[in-house]
């Protein structure tokens, strides 16, 4: 197959979507991003990146970059809400680092690695026209272009994915996820990141390189939760009131403002991502709730073995059905991995919860870390 004659539109311009056209680029492809939004940012706090995901960084040629914006995450602790630790998982001896980063950071990082004009903003899709040996994608206010074939990584709202699969509606799993960025010195010492857990409530602490620290918060709701009239943050501080330092001085430390709010959701895994020339990726494929920080590792995955799979086969139509066969089992996985850990995490009965924590207390850190490694090793 000559790899340069093709021309594969992406739709989506999120990590998922940029990370596609890194790899496809790399491998020697021309692939442009159509992204919705007027400016390239991404929005929202920061996120976990676990060694399966930095070796794709690595081979994307953009580690070094994000690594010397983030924070290190050597060491995993989970928590009580006192403060004592249930488990402590160990993360320092893996080939690549455990980081935690700024995803407007790592985004950049991304687009860095792309030639000049390769992502097109203010490009809101809307429909797409399967052809015999091409596709035309329709947008908003903008000409309609043509592409050998089409990736869908607009995420877990997935425009293309109904298009070519029919609707799916995102499932509500019973609880709203919040998150901040603040800076507060010394608050956790560097490479040593928590989750502690409450009875319905949780809420993790990422440092993201020097006194730079994202944090989340969930607690059990209905799906309309809004916030009172008091504003999010003091909400929050009622919440998780008598909680161990520093979780109260870290929301006291978020611009209110800059305070996001979630929903829960994922979907069942799908059974097919794609159809003759399309083809879905990251959340638009295998939306997960957030529960393990794996689902833009997934992207990221998806977007390398995506990649691999057109320099691998002889024609790109089986280049495509050889990345989903790759994807599907190891992301359906992830995607009921982290609906049974937002599960347990979740519980809200005192007696149950208080079984939980002298459960967790009393096993191995490495009968934890035995199953992590199976997800943290692979190699895209
Ligand atoms: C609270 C929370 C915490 C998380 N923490 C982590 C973590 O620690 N580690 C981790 O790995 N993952 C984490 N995740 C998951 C991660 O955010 C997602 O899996 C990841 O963002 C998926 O990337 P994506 O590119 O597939 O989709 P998205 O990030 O959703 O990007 C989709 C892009 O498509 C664009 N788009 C949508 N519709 C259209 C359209 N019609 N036309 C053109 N463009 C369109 C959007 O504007 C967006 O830019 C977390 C998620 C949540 C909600």
């Amino acid at each position: 197959m000559n790899l340069q004659r093709l021309s594969i539109g992406i739709i989506g311009g999120g990590i998922g979507g940029v990370a596609a056209a890194v790899a496809l680029h790399r491998a020697g492809i021309r692939a442009t991003v159509y992204e919705r939004a007027s400016e390239l940012r991404e929005v929202g706090s920061g996120m976990m990146l676990w060694p399966n995901a930095t070796r794709v960084l690595k081979e994307l040629g953009v580690l070094e970059r994000v690594v010397a914006s983030s924070g290190p995450n050597q060491h995993f602790l989970v928590r009580s809400s006192t403060g004592s630790t249930l488990m402590d998982i160990g993360l320092g001896h893996f080939d690549v680092p455990a980081l935690c980063t700024r995803r407007s950071e790592l985004l950049e990082a991304l687009i860095s690695a792309l030639p000049a004009g390769r992502v097109c903003l203010g490009h809101a899709f809307e429909s797409l026209d399967r052809q015999k040996s091409s596709v035309a994608v329709h947008f908003a206010g903008q000409a309609s272009v043509e592409h050998d074939f089409v990736i869908g990584a607009d995420g877990i709202r997935s425009r293309v994915r109904s298009q070519i699969l029919g609707i799916h509606e995102p499932i509500y799993r019973g609880y709203t996820i919040w998150r901040g960025l603040a800076s507060l010195p010394g608050a956790v010492a560097s490479g040593s990141n928590s989750e502690t857990w409450g009875r319905g409530k949780r809420f993790g602490i990422l440092g993201t390189g020097g006194d730079r620290f994202t944090w989340y918060a969930t607690a059990n709701t209905d799906c309309d939760h809004a916030d009172s009239s008091e504003g999010r943050r003091h909400d929050l501080l009622r919440m998780f009131a008598g909680w161990h330092k520093p979780v109260e001085s870290l929301i006291a430390a978020t611009e209110e403002s800059s305070i996001l709010k979630h929903g829960a959701y994922d979907l069942a895994p799908l059974k097919r991502w794609g159809e003759g020339r399309v083809m879905l990726l990251g959340d638009a494929a295998h939306p997960c709730t957030p529960n393990l920080g794996l689902g833009g590792c997934m992207a990221l995955e998806d977007a390398l073995v995506l990649a691999k799979s057109f320099c691998r086969e002889t024609t790109p139509e089986l280049a495509l059905r050889r990345y989903e066969s790759l994807r599907r089992k190891r992301t359906r996985h992830v995607q009921q991995r982290s609906l049974l850990m937002g599960r347990i995490g979740q519980w809200e009965n005192g007696l149950i919860a208080a079984g939980r924590e002298a459960v967790t207390g009393m096993l191995p850190a490495s009968f934890f870390e035995r199953n992590l490694r199976r997800v943290y090793s692979y190699a895209a």
